[in-house]
């Protein structure tokens, strides 16, 4: 019995391959690959000529048989079009099933974009957390960045270009205005990692309508503006200021107990102390 190999591969700049990839692709039986035409381009860069099949979302049930047909012979790579086969590509159900048939799956380290943009985006990276694609339908989307709004850990999701700033809009509303990159095009000639806040990269490409291929990274709850508390030496600056500048008494009381979270009758009773 073969192996089924997990192969990932360049997300654009097509140097992006380890030498074991190349090996593996080289020495499998078949290469199952998402759209053959995008892979024959990948294997004829690296003279590399195994057959193909394809795999992909539609015809992942109906391959099953070529591809447990061909491991019974050999090994089979798997590849996606792009980055990492099962990462928001095909994969998830046949590696499962080659488990439960106790065939031998072996993943290769190499390319994905999630990756990628999150070493690149200078955010936490010691606890993220990958989301895939968000929801398109706005309900569904807001819920979804609501679920995701209390977790401190680094956001990461896939974004076509024509959704970014809708996506950026609903994300400020919901998780606040939180550090984020939006990286664009990674390994290719245009590649772009935009870093800023939530606001102003939906300015900024609101302005310029982004093209190309998008991975979105927000900062998680750690990372939003601090909540923590007002002592009470705090409380009583913000209190001298806004007197200074005039304010009455009651009403500089009731904007800082909003601003610092503190009771407004304490911080009245500080404003007279
Ligand atoms: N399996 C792939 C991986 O591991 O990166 C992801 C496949 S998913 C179908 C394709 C999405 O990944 C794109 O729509 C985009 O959001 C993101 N992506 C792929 N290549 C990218 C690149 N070069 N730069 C930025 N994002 C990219």
């Amino acid at each position: 019995m073969g192996t089924l190999y997990i192969v990932p591969t360049p997300i654009g700049n097509l140097e992006d391959i380890t030498l074991r990839a190349l090996r593996v692709l080289r020495e499998a039986r078949l290469i199952a690959a998402e759209d053959t035409r995008t892979t024959r381009k990948l294997l004829a860069r690296y003279n590399i000529t195994t057959p193909m099949t394809s795999y992909h979302e539609h015809n992942k049930l109906a391959k099953l048989d070529t591809i447990f047909d061909a491991l019974a012979e050999g090994d089979v790579a798997l590849v996606s079009d792009a980055g990492t086969p099962g990462i928001s590509d095909p994969g998830f159900e046949l590696i499962q099933e080659a488990l439960a048939r106790g065939v031998p799956v072996v993943p290769l380290p190499g390319p994905s974009a999630a990756i990628a943009a999150l070493i690149g985006s200078g955010l936490p990276t010691d606890r993220f957390l990958f989301v895939g694609f968000l929801p398109r339908q706005p309900a569904a989307l807001r819920r979804t960045l609501a679920e995701l709004a209390p977790l401190r850990a680094t956001l990461i999701a896939y974004e076509s270009p024509n959704r970014l700033v809708a996506t950026l809009d609903a994300a400020r509303e919901v998780l606040g205005d939180r550090p984020a990159v939006v990286a664009r095009e990674l390994t290719k000639l245009h590649e772009e990692l935009r870093r800023g806040t939530l606001s102003t990269l939906a300015d900024h490409f609101r302005a310029h309508p982004p093209r190309g291929e998008i991975t979105l990274v927000i900062g998680g709850a750690s990372e939003a503006p601090s909540a923590a508390p007002w002592d009470e030496h705090a409380v009583r600056r913000a209190l001298r200021e806004r007197l200074a500048r005039g304010e009455p008494r009651s009403a500089a009381a009731r904007a800082v107990a909003e601003e610092s979270g503190w009771n407004r009758r304490d911080v009245y009773n500080l404003s007279v102390d």
